[in-house]
Order: C-alpha cells, then sequence, then structure tokens
C-alpha cells in the first residue's frame, strides 16, 4: 500500500497514528457502555466529556454543551433539516446530498443559484428571503467539489434579519479556516471526523443554546435526549485528539495546502491545453482542486491515474461512483464538454510534496494518454 498516492482527501482522511493510539484503550480497556455507573463507565464519560470540550474550543462555541455527538456530517444535517417542520428551507444549490435531498424532500425546499464560481449573490440572496420567509437557510461553508468559499457572516447576518435560522455544514472547513462560531451569526453547525484524520462514523453537531432543537435519533435519554444511542467512546476520543492536532497544526498546515494546490494549479493549467480551474483560485479552500479537460472523459483520467498508483475523483465520491452529472458543476454552468472531463484532487497532512510532483507529472501524461484514444464527441 506504501506507493499509493493518494489525493482524494476530501473524500475521506487517513486516521492519523496518533489519533488512534489515543482511542485503542477505549476499545479494549475503557469499553465499558459510557452510560453506567461503575469505575470504568465513568472513566469513558469522563474522556467524553473532555472531548467534547475540546470541539467546542475548536467550534469557538459558548459552551461544550452546544455540542452534539454524531455519528457524521450525514446525520448532523439530517437532524438540522429535521427540526423544521413548517416553512420554506432556503439551501444554496451546491450542498451536499445530506442536505439537498433532505431538504428536497420536505416538499418546502428552495434553492439559492451560485455564479460561475460557485458564490451566492448578496442581492440574489436577499430577494430571495424576502420573496419565500424561510425558516431555516443552509449554507455550506466550503463546497466539497470545487473548494468554494461561501461568506456565511454576511448570509448568516441577512438570515437573522429576516427572522430565520441559520445553518452551515462544516465538513471541508475543519483544519482549513477559522470557525468561531460563537462570534458569528450561526445557529447549527456540521462536522465529520473522517474529513480531518479521525476515523468514519464519528462527527458532532453544533446547536446555539438560543436555536430551537428536536431530537432526530429517539431511543434512551443519551445526550441529555437530544441523541439517542450508546456513545461511540472511541470514535469520540478520536473526534477530540484529530480536534486538537488541527488546532495546533492547522496555521502551518493551512499555508502548506494552500502552496501545494497553487503549484499543482498552475503547472496542470500550464502544460495541458484545453483545461480549466473550476471555482476560483483565491476564494477557495486550500485542500480541494477541481479541474476539468475539453472533452475528454473524466472517468478515463481517473481510472488511469489509478494504474499508476494515484487516487483521485470525479466530483463527489458519492455521484462519481453512480457516474452522475455534478448538480455543482451543473449549478455553476459548466458547459457539458468540459463537465464530463472534470477530476478532483484533494489534499491532506500526509500528502508530500514529492507526491504533488509526480501526481503533476502523473495526470499530464494521463490526460495525454487518454486523448490519444480520441476526444469525447460532447
Ligand atoms: N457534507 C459535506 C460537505 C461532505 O463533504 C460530506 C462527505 N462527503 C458530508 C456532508 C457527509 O459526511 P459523512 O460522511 O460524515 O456523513
Amino acid at each position: 500500500m506504501s506507493s499509493i498516492l493518494y489525493f482524494d482527501n476530501a473524500a475521506s482522511t487517513k486516521v492519523d497514528p496518533r489519533v488512534l493510539e489515543e482511542m485503542l484503550p477505549y476499545f479494549t480497556e475503557t469499553y465499558a457502555n459510557p452510560s453506567a455507573l461503575h469505575t470504568p463507565a465513568q472513566r469513558a464519560k469522563a474522556a467524553i466529556e473532555e472531548s467534547r470540550e475540546t470541539i467546542a474550543e475548536l467550534l469557538g462555541a459558548n459552551d461544550p454543551s452546544e455540542i452534539i455527538f454524531t455519528s457524521g456530517a450525514t446525520e448532523g444535517n439530517n437532524t438540522v433539516i429535521n427540526i423544521f417542520r413548517e416553512g420554506t428551507i432556503l439551501i444554496s444549490a451546491i450542498e451536499h446530498p445530506s442536505v439537498l435531498n433532505t431538504a428536497l424532500e420536505t416538499g418546502r425546499c428552495k434553492l439559492i443559484p451560485v455564479d460561475s464560481t460557485g458564490k451566492i449573490d448578496d442581492e440574489v440572496f436577499s430577494r430571495l428571503l424576502e420573496e419565500t420567509k424561510p425558516s431555516l437557510v443552509s449554507v455550506m461553508l466550503v463546497n466539497n467539489e470545487i473548494g468554494t468559499i461561501q461568506n456565511i457572516d454576511r448570509l448568516g447576518e441577512l438570515t437573522r434579519k429576516a427572522g430565520a435560522y441559520f445553518h452551515t455544514d462544516l465538513t471541508q472547513a475543519v483544519g482549513k479556516m477559522e470557525l468561531n462560531l460563537a462570534e458569528r451569526p450561526v445557529d447549527y453547525a456540521t462536522l465529520s471526523g473522517h474529513k480531518f484524520h479521525a476515523p468514519k462514523g464519528i462527527g458532532a453537531l453544533y446547536v446555539r443554546s438560543s436555536a430551537p432543537f428536536t431530537h432526530f435519533m429517539v431511543g434512551g435519554t443519551h445526550e441529555n435526549g437530544r441523541r439517542a444511542g450508546t456513545l461511540n467512546a472511541p470514535g469520540i476520543v478520536g473526534l477530540g485528539k484529530a480536534a486538537r492536532l488541527v488546532m495546533e497544526e492547522y496555521p502551518k498546515e493551512r499555508e502548506r495546502f494552500a502552496s501545494m494546490k497553487r503549484r499543482i494549479v498552475k503547472a496542470i493549467l500550464e502544460k495541458v491545453p484545453d483545461s480549466r480551474l473550476n471555482g476560483s483560485l483565491d476564494e477557495s479552500a486550500p485542500h480541494i482542486i477541481s479541474i476539468s479537460f475539453y472533452r475528454t472523459e473524466g472517468e478515463s483520467i481517473i481510472i488511469n491515474l489509478d494504474t499508476k498508483g494515484i487516487c483521485v475523483t470525479a466530483g463527489a465520491a458519492c455521484s462519481s461512483g453512480l457516474q452522475k452529472r455534478s448538480h455543482v458543476l451543473t449549478a455553476i454552468g459548466l458547459p457539458e464538454e468540459w463537465l464530463r472531463g472534470t477530476v478532483r484532487l484533494s489534499l491532506g497532512r500526509f500528502n508530500t510534496e514529492e507526491e504533488a510532483e509526480i501526481l503533476i507529472q502523473s495526470l499530464i501524461e494521463s490526460v495525454e494518454e487518454v486523448r490519444s484514444l480520441g476526444y469525447v464527441a460532447q
């Protein structure tokens, strides 16, 4: 496995060995159900509460009680939308399916259009607020396919003035930017551990103490009745450790990603004819690169790179598996002959400069090889 070059970190990341080490005792030693009264259970419970404090610190929340542990961002996003049983739910057209499909299923959802870089225009948004008078607005801070960063301060402020609540999906933002939720007009926020080197199946939901809440998972009284289900102590401990590492390493890591991203984008756009970057280079997350190759089959590039031991994806992992047209690339108005040739490269803690150089050379070769077989007609 050591020869694999992994550039699909927006889909999932490697568990940091320091996170795994912290988790291990909670599988084999402190494995008691944290809700029980005996000493091992109380030990697990204490570790969970310490983790809650760390997540509150990572998010810049006012109080650890504003954090609820979940199985990941899908659950967090479903939970928030489920609170709003009446009124319009206004979401951006480029939300992750866990927001998009959940909101659409209510039959009360309206989409906020985005421009060609994926950004929401303030005036368009204000008009939609007036027209739809929503109860909830949900706009992700960082888009998972093209990395666009939204101005959630401005959007949240406008939302609150319109008397609605504001949710933001932070899944791709953790470790890439400042969060400071207490200071921002945000009522709900979601995150997922496996995007920042914690394991899959653990996440957190931030609910501002002044915001309404209704539980989604029904059962026992765990999490003060807000989320039923035995607490995933090893996962929560891992999430806390991953959050601590992010807080320690993120200023340096962000710079490293940003410079690696600039280098990759510059080289590809210069050396591969008929290539373009999706989203903007300056106003986007430092770890996500979406590049399209004109009239070239993206899936073929991905398979070609895979034969060279390099992992990338077409768009979001969930849509690429189904070979579905990306709703994000459609929303930014990317023409079909570019859309089909889209490849997403995403950076993580363990990518090195040497790997980036191999990625650049291999991608140039792969596009040439795929194109030498003939350009796709449409
Ligand atoms: N939101 C965004 C922006 C994501 O990128 C993802 C993961 N692809 C999710 C939500 C879903 O997260 P999870 O895998 O934890 O359910």
